[in-house]
C-alpha cells in the first residue's frame, strides 16, 4: 500500500457499467482506476480491453473479484493478458496494488475459477469489512464480504451460497455515494433455495446512497423492501443479459425500484416485462452505462 493521501475533491468520479450480457463488470475511475469484476468469459477481451484502449487507460490500481461465479470473474484473466491475450508481454494489465477478493476458494467445479486462481495467484488479497481503498478522488470501503458486514454482523453461510459471500463496496466522492451490491442476497426465494438476508445489514450500515448497482441482475431474491427503504437510491443500474437462463430482471424488483422513486437503467432488456417499456423511470441502454460525478452532482452520460 502506498502512503495515504486525502481525496482530491477536484477529481471527477466516473462509473462505467459495461454491457457484458448476463454478468457484471464496472469501472470506477477517479484519478486511479478500479475494475470491479470483468463479466463472463470473452467479455474481458471483447468488451473491457477495447474500452480501456479507446479511453487511454493502460493502468488499473485494483481489480476486484466480488465472488467466484463465471459471470463475474470469467473476463478477469483476459483483462490481465492485455490486447494480445498473451501473458508476460508489454501490454499486460497487472493491477498495481493487486486483486481484491473474498479469500477462500470456490467450492464447485469451475474452470473459470481455476484459471483465475492460477493466474491471479500471489496478487490476490482477501478483503475485510471496514477496509478502505484510495482512488485519488474517491474512497472505496468494503461493506461486506464472505457473510461479514462492516457493522460487525457475521452471518453463517452455506459453503454453496457463493452469491451471499459477495464482496459489496461503497464508493464515496464528496457527498455522492455509490453502492456496488454485486450478487449479494436479501432473503426470499422458495425452499430449499432460500437466501440469506445480508442486504438489510448492509443497508443499516451504509444508510442512504445515491447510486446503486442492483444485486444479482435484478433477481427477486435481492433488493428487498427494507433495503430499498433504507438506502433510497436515486438511480439504479441493473447489469443483465438478453436471453438469460434465470428470468432476470424479475418484475417484483422493477416494481420495488419504481415505487421507491428510483430511475432504473438496464444494460440490456433481459426478461423485462413489456409493461415497463413505456415507463419513464425505466431505461434500456444496450451498451455501457456511464455516470459522471463532479462537485457533488451526478449525471448519466448520454451514449
Ligand atoms: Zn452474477
Amino acid at each position: 500500500m502506498g502512503p495515504s493521501v486525502p481525496p482530491d475533491k477536484n477529481q471527477e468520479l466516473k462509473l462505467v457499467f459495461f454491457d457484458v450480457g448476463q454478468g457484471d463488470a464496472a469501472l470506477v475511475s477517479s484519478g486511479e482506476n478500479m475494475l470491479i469484476d470483468a463479466g463472463p468469459p470473452d467479455a474481458g477481451r471483447n468488451i473491457i480491453i477495447p474500452y480501456l484502449k479507446q479511453n487511454g487507460i493502460d493502468e488499473l490500481k485494483y481489480i476486484v473479484a466480488t465472488h467466484y461465479h463465471d459471470d463475474h470473474i470469467g473476463g478477469i484473466v483476459e483483462v490481465m493478458r492485455g490486447e494480445d491475450q498473451t501473458s508476460g508481454t508489454a501490454d499486460d494489465i497487472i493491477p498495481k496494488e493487486g486483486i481484491l477478493d473474498r479469500g477462500g476458494k470456490y467450492e464447485g467445479y469451475s474452470p473459470a475459477y481455476d484459471e483465475y486462481a492460477g493466474v491471479a495467484g500471489t496478487l490476490r488479497n482477501a478483503v475485510h469489512p471496514g477496509d478502505v481503498y484510495d482512488l485519488g478522488g474517491a474512497s472505496v470501503e468494503i461493506v461486506a464480504a464472505d457473510g461479514e458486514v462492516a457493522n460487525g454482523t457475521r452471518i453463517g453461510l452455506d459453503p454453496d451460497d457463493e452469491n451471499a459471500a459477495s464482496v459489496v463496496l461503497l464508493v464515496t466522492s464528496g457527498d455522492v455515494s455509490f453502492l456496488h451490491a454485486s450478487d449479494i442476497t436479501g432473503g426470499g426465494g422458495d425452499p430449499p433455495y432460500e437466501t440469506a438476508d445480508i442486504e438489510t445489514e448492509i443497508a443499516s450500515t451504509v444508510g442512504e446512497v445515491d447510486i446503486l448497482k442492483v444485486a444479482h441482475h435484478g433477481s427477486k431474491t435481492s433488493t428487498n423492501s427494507n433495503f430499498l427503504e433504507m438506502t433510497g437510491p436515486d438511480v439504479a443500474v441493473i447489469s443483465v443479459g438478453d436471453g438469460n437462463d434465470f428470468g432476470h430482471p424479475h418484475d417484483e424488483v422493477i416494481d420495488r425500484l419504481i415505487d421507491s422513486g428510483t430511475e432504473v437503467y438496464l444494460t440490456e432488456e433481459g426478461w423485462l416485462d413489456e409493461e415497463y417499456l413505456d415507463s419513464e423511470s425505466v431505461h434500456i441502454q444496450n451498451g455501457p452505462i456511464t455516470i459522471l460525478i463532479s462537485e457533488d452532482q451526478w449525471e448519466i452520460d448520454p451514449y
